[in-house]
């Protein structure tokens, strides 16, 4: 070997490793997403059997726009979405409802913005038929929630109210039987209210009609409408420690990782799922005109 190539393999040998470069984190990707919900008011005035938001339960609070917009400015970064369903509890009962469609298109200029109610109040909002008519790709859903003909006759003036805005405004309304397929969301009511314990998360999770309905509610995203209001009943009741598991869920920050999000789009069933029924437990539901327990105050209905 020459002296020469001798000294190379040394200088070679007494190289530094080569020093990372610290490369910059990558901008997050904008993922699409079917839709998302948001509660603009907790309070309802029907009293569904077992709804899977809780709002039977007498629930207060309406959302504030300004407090929503935040939460939106920050998600409009990470997702974008094809819908928008803005709902409750029951959405009319928020008197600042037009303005939230307004707030979603600033953030979501493409999605469509769908408003979920049980119609009683619609009257309450006269600006409302406009402002979907301006926004183009806004329409609502009528959510009927029993076929008895005394809760139709207080349907009645809803049917007239909405024939005048289709007319008028050209509002885009659908109708949803939504007592037709009406199932148990958990056993009980308020401070007896317990999880299933069915043992079958998989299961649970392939029969739940709400498993693709993500919430924004809190400023962050919640897998769906059980998992995010549960707060709300521990609130106001001393649940059992059976649902203590489930209030420890924790949902999505906005400030997440590239790869949380990721993961929390992609989940499909977790232990979560195992407060649910494995088994598809339906039930005629009761009007929801007359089902308020007498503990509470009566329902006020136009
Ligand atoms: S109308 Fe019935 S299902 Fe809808 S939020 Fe009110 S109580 Fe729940
Ligand atoms: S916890 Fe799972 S099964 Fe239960 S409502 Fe949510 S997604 Fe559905």
């Amino acid at each position: 070997m020459s002296i020469f190539t001798d000294m190379y393999r040394r200088l070679r040998a007494a190289q530094p490793e080569p020093v990372p470069t610290l490369e910059p984190e990558p901008e997050p990707t904008i993922r699409l997403v079917g839709f998302i919900e948001m509660h603009v008011a907790h309070t309802c005035n029907l009293t569904c059997e077992s709804c899977s938001h809780y709002s039977n339960h007498v629930h207060k609070g309406v959302l504030d726009p300004a407090q929503a917009e935040d939460w939106m400015r920050a998600w409009s970064k990470r997702i974008v979405l094809k819908e928008f369903n803005l709902l409750g509890g029951e959405p009319t009962m928020n008197p600042r409802l037009s303005e939230f469609v307004v707030l979603v298109r600033k953030h979501w200029p493409t999605a469509h913005i769908r408003i979920i109610t049980n119609g009683f109040f619609l009257h309450r909002h006269p600006a409302l038929p406009s402002i979907l008519a301006d926004d183009g790709n806004a329409s609502i859903a009528l959510s009927l929630h029993h076929r008895d003909p005394e809760y139709l006759e207080r349907l009645r003036p809803v049917f007239e109210l909405l024939e005048g805005w289709q007319r008028d405004h050209g509002t885009v309304v659908e109708t949803r039987h939504s007592d037709r397929r009406w199932t148990r969301r958990y056993l009980g009511f308020g401070a007896e209210m317990l999880p299933f314990e069915d043992g079958q998360t998989r299961k649970s999770w392939e029969i739940c009609p709400a498993k693709h309905c993500k919430q924004l509610h809190d400023g962050k995203l919640w897998k769906c409408s059980p998992l995010a209001y549960l707060g709300l009943q521990k609130e106001k009741y001393d649940l059992s420690p059976k649902w203590d598991p489930y209030l420890q869920y924790k949902p999505l920050e906005s400030t997440c990782s590239q790869r949380e999000l990721d993961e929390f789009l992609l989940r499909e069933d977790e232990d979560a799922c195992s407060m649910c029924s494995a088994e598809v437990r339906s039930f005629s539901l009761p009007n929801p005109l007359r089902s308020r327990p007498a503990t509470e105050t009566p329902v006020a209905l136009p």
